[in-house]
C-alpha cells in the first residue's frame, strides 16, 4: 500500500491498523518514505541509490536499527538531527485575511507575513487548505503552485515546457550543419512511420487498444538521417535519454541552456530525463517543475502557495528545495506552504496552525507566529508531534 499527504497524528492512527493487520497473520508490504512510517517496519528494503536512472538498485535490506547505522541516503537522513530554525526571519509586512467563512471556516481571520517561508499546519480536512485558496485566490499577485497536470501532450517533454527545445535544435543544427526543424519531431524531423510519435497505437476489434514502440525508429521519434547527425557522439535522440543531470555536463559551453537544466536540478529534478513526456510526471515532479519555470523567469514581489511540496520528496531532497524557496523570498516575494512534513516546518519563519481536528472539529486558528511559540499549544496536535521530532 502506498499513502500521501498525512498529517503525523493520521500517520499514527494508520500505523496502528497496519500492526493489527500484521497481528493477525498477514503479511503488510508499504512503499513509503516517511519516517514514521520506516520506523515501524520489521523488514525495510531500500532501493536507490537515487531516482529515476540512478536508482532501481537494492541499497539496503534489514532491520530499522540497521538502517539508522547505515551509509544509505535514507539511513543518512533518519540520522540527521532536528532543530527549529534558530534565526527566524522578522516579517516587515503582513497580509490581512480578513472573515474567511468557506467549508469549516467561520468568519476566520489571520495575518500572514510577507517576504518570509510561512508553513501552514493541521491534521487532513481541519481546513489549511480552504483558508489560503479563500485567502488568496483573488490576488492577482499569488501563483498557486500546486500538483494538478500540467496542460501537455505526450509531444511535450521538460525541455519544451522550460522553453529550451528551440535552443537545443539550434545548438544541434549550428554544429551538425542540418536545418534546425529536422531536429524536431513534431514537424520535419518525424520518423514517417509513427510520425514522431515513438509509438504505434494498435486498435484492436472488441479488444482495448494498445501502444506498442515504432519498429521503424525504434521509440526515437526521429528519421534516420537525423539520428545519423552527432555532436560529441550523440544524436538528438541521445540527448533526450540523458538525465537532466548528465545534460549539464553535455551542453557546458552553452550558457543558457546550462542554467535552465541547472534550474531543473536544483528542485530536485536532475534524474528526470529531457526527453521524458509531461503526461507521465507524478503529482510533486509536476510541482517541481512549475517551480523551475518560475525560478528561472525571476520573478520578484508575489505570493507563492505550495500545496504539499514534499509529497513523493525524498528526505533528502528536502534541503534541496529549500534553497529553492529561499531564493524566491531572497527575491522578494513570500512563500507560504501548506505542509504535512515536519522537517520543512523546522525550517518555517512562521506557522500557522489550522484544527484542532478535521471538519467540524476544525476550522479555528490553533496558532500563528514563529516556530517555537507552536510546541506550547496544548490544543495542537502539530505541535504534539513537533515536540518530539525536534531536540530541545
Ligand atoms: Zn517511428
Amino acid at each position: 500500500m502506498n499513502r500521501v499527504c498525512l498529517h503525523p497524528a493520521d500517520i499514527e492512527k494508520i500505523n496502528e491498523i497496519m500492526r493489527a493487520i500484521r497481528d493477525k497473520g498477514n503479511t503488510v508490504l508499504i512503499v513509503e518514505h516517511d519516517p514514521s512510517v520506516i520506523k515501524i517496519a520489521d523488514y525495510i528494503v531500500d532501493i536507490g541509490p537515487g531516482a529515476g536512472k540512478n536508482g532501481g538498485n537494492i541499497t539496503f535490506t534489514g532491520t530499522y536499527d540497521d538502517l539508522l547505522t547505515s551509509d544509505t541516503a535514507t539511513g543518512q537522513a533518519l540520522r540527521r538531527e532536528h532543530h527549529l530554525k534558530s534565526a527566524v526571519k522578522q516579517p516587515d509586512h503582513f497580509i490581512q485575511l480578513e472573515h474567511i467563512t468557506k467549508n469549516n471556516l467561520h468568519d476566520v481571520s489571520v495575518d500572514i507575513p510577507q517576504h518570509v517561508l510561512s508553513v501552514v499546519t493541521g491534521v487532513a480536512g481541519s481546513g489549511k487548505s480552504s483558508l489560503i485558496r479563500a485567502g488568496f485566490e483573488h490576488r492577482d499577485d499569488t501563483i498557486f503552485i500546486d500538483q494538478k497536470p500540467i496542460h501537455a501532450s505526450s509531444r511535450s517533454n521538460l525541455l519544451t515546457y522550460m522553453n529550451i527545445f528551440d535552443d537545443v535544435r539550434s545548438f544541434y543544427s549550428k554544429e551538425t550543419g542540418m536545418k534546425k526543424s529536422m531536429f524536431s519531431y513534431n514537424s520535419e524531423g518525424a520518423c514517417p512511420n509513427c510520425h514522431g510519435k515513438g509509438y504505434i497505437k494498435v486498435e484492436l476489434a472488441f479488444m482495448p487498444s494498445f501502444s506498442q514502440i515504432c519498429e521503424v525508429c525504434h521509440g526515437t521519434r526521429y528519421k534516420p538521417e537525423v539520428l545519423a547527425a552527432k555532436v560529441s557522439g550523440y544524436s538528438i535522440a541521445d540527448v533526450l535519454a540523458l538525465t537532466v543531470d548528465e545534460a549539464v555536463h553535455f551542453f557546458q559551453h552553452d550558457d543558457h541552456i546550462t542554467h535552465h537544466l541547472q534550474t531543473i536540478a536544483s528542485t530536485g529534478l536532475g534524474y528526470m530525463t529531457l526527453g521524458q513526456s509531461l503526461d507521465t510526471l507524478s503529482g510533486g515532479e509536476i510541482q517541481r517543475a512549475k517551480l523551475s519555470r518560475y525560478l528561472t523567469d525571476q520573478v520578484t514581489d508575489h505570493i507563492f502557495i505550495f500545496d504539499e511540496p514534499t509529497t513523493r520528496l525524498h528526505e533528502d531532497d528536502v534541503p534541496t528545495l529549500l534553497k529553492r524557496f529561499e531564493q524566491l523570498i531572497d527575491e522578494n516575494n513570500t512563500v507560504i506552504l501548506i505542509e504535512h512534513n515536519l522537517t520543512m516546518m523546522t525550517y518555517a519563519d512562521w506557522i500557522i496552525d489550522v484544527g484542532p481536528g478535521a471538519g467540524m472539529r476544525g476550522g479555528r486558528i490553533l496558532y500563528s507566529g514563529p516556530p517555537k511559540g507552536l510546541l506550547g499549544v496544548e490544543s495542537s496536535v502539530t505541535a504534539r508531534h513537533l515536540k518530539g521530532y525536534v531536540m530541545p
